[in-house]
């Protein structure tokens, strides 16, 4: 499994102790209205360089496209017809039937009383479905439990910080790209020269070229104390940011009280810490597949099959040596 997780969290396991809780997001996409003041405060934060040419993408409202390099936070925009709504329903309700954690009336704990959750006298007619609705959702770096992208980097220059988050040391990088490649969710990158912006629109000098560079869950903002710069931004609080456990826990029950109000479309992403990468730091409550939104389904950290592999290798190079010691063996006879 990766380097640096294990059943104490990220944190604790990476040397930093108990002082510090994990800290993360979660990033209630049903209410984001897709204003990007996110992508914008995060690259005023973090002297961003620009990308493209500001034009929308042509396939819809999106004018970044997806995370790379110059963007740590991107908006993106999906539009769906009826019958694309209605399939995510049934996803949903799937999920429910499948062991979703967290949904169903909510108990009292006292015994023989009517439990908090009990809705027998709300009306729980599902809303109708619309014709069309924009699906909005701003992703991030996940902070992943198992980190691809810190356990091949050969440097170090990508560590665990005291709360939990993968920072990337830009002065120890060496460029090597090792971490583009490891992580599964195609977030990190390295800065190209700004090629990709208009030449009017290109700095002069552009920072940190060449190292690999994503969202660092503005570590230097929280060891001042301040929340990141994007989800103090966000209008509507889609974008929540605190202690991991107590976020997930948020999570979960605003799923529940979805499916209570017909949205059963609504489920959870990263929140599972037996998924692929031990879960991530970055939840959302996603209200479509996760491939509707670019995101992978079953992401899995590359580094969790390397035991396996020392293991195979070991026992090719043993049979190696056991069948020449044969050979040598027998040529002396
Ligand atoms: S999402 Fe990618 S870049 Fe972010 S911590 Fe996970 S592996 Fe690293
Ligand atoms: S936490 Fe900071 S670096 Fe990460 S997306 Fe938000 S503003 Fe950008
Ligand atoms: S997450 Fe918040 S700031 Fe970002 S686009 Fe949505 S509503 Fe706007």
């Amino acid at each position: 499994m990766s380097l640096l997780a294990g059943p104490e969290g990220p944190a604790a396991e990476s040397g930093w102790g108990h002082d510090h809780e994990r800290k993360g997001f979660f990033t209630d996409t049903s209410i984001c209205i897709g204003c990007k003041a996110c992508e914008v405060a995060c690259k005023e934060w973090n002297r961003n360089p620009i990308d493209g040419d500001l034009e929308i993408l042509g396939s819809s409202y999106d004018n970044t496209g997806e995370l790379g390099a110059n963007t740590w936070r991107h908006v993106a925009f999906v539009e769906q017809g009826q019958e694309r709504i209605e399939e995510a329903k049934e996803s949903g309700r799937k999920l429910v039937s499948l062991g979703m954690p967290g949904i169903g009336p909510k108990s009292s704990g006292v015994r023989g009383a009517t439990p908090a959750g009990d809705l027998s006298t709300t009306d729980r007619t599902p809303p109708d479905t619309p014709e069309f609705r924009w699906l909005m959702s701003s992703d991030v770096c996940k902070h992943c439990t198992n980190a691809g992208c810190l356990d091949v980097c050969p440097t170090g220059a990508i560590f665990r910080s005291e709360f939990g988050s993968v920072v990337v040391q830009e002065d120890v990088c060496n460029g090597c790209g090792t971490c583009v490649s490891a992580c599964p969710f195609g977030v990190i990158e390295r800065r190209d020269d700004g090629t990709i912006s208009p030449f009017a629109h290109r700095e002069d000098k552009v920072d940190r070229m060449g190292t690999a560079s994503k969202c660092t869950l503005c570590h230097d903002r929280l060891v001042d104390g301040e929340d990141p710069a994007c989800s103090a931004t966000c209008p509507t609080q889609s974008i929540k940011f605190g202690d991991h456990a107590d976020l997930t826990t948020e999570a979960q029950q605003r799923v529940t009280d979805l499916h209570e109000r017909g949205m059963t479309e609504a489920r959870l992403y990263g929140a599972n810490p037996k998924d692929g990468v031990g879960g991530t730091g970055s939840v959302f409550l996603l209200l479509d597949e996760p491939e509707v939104y670019g995101l992978p389904p079953d992401p899995q950290v590359p580094t969790a099959s390397l035991p396996a592999t020392y293991a195979r290798v070991g026992i090719a190079a043993a049979g190696m040596v056991a069948v020449a010691a044969l050979s040598f063996l027998g040529g002396r006879r």
